[in-house]
């Protein structure tokens, strides 16, 4: 399990951790430009930390081509490394992921992902670091 005492519990001590676009996308709920991410491309075997605290969110077994332009899985890494919440902005009713250790936006799930889950966790990739394995 992560740290959470090493956590920042401000703003400025999360903007001085992150990087501006990191900030804008964990701690704004921010959404990063349709395929931009590099992790887009990455197909070696490894996983994917949390930007914001280095929790393993999902590994490359999930991930899959969903063709939309972000970084797509199946399955988080583990149950608990994720939650859910309803997100009613932009008058969309969407099921935001957020990160369960420090709670940064992550993404959105939809429902119409590959089995065996059917599960398509929408992730924007500037929220995760890649670590390879
Ligand atoms: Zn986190």
């Amino acid at each position: 399990m992560v740290d959470q005492s090493n956590l920042p519990q401000t703003d400025a001590e999360w903007k001085a951790r992150l990087s501006d676009e990191e900030y804008r996308l964990l701690r704004e709920d921010g959404t990063e430009p349709r395929g931009s991410s590099e992790l887009l491309k990455v197909d070696d075997d490894g996983v994917f930390r949390c930007a914001g605290c280095g929790q393993v969110l999902f590994t490359s077994d999930e991930k899959y081509g969903s063709g939309t332009g972000w970084p797509s899985f199946y399955d988080p890494a583990d149950s608990d490394a994720v939650e859910t919440r309803q997100d009613h902005s932009h008058g969309m009713v969407r099921t935001e992921v957020v990160c369960s250790t420090c709670e940064g936006h992550l993404g959105h799930v939809f429902d119409d992902g590959p089995e065996p889950t059917g599960k398509r966790y929408c992730i924007n990739g500037g929220a995760l670091e890649f670590d390879e394995s």
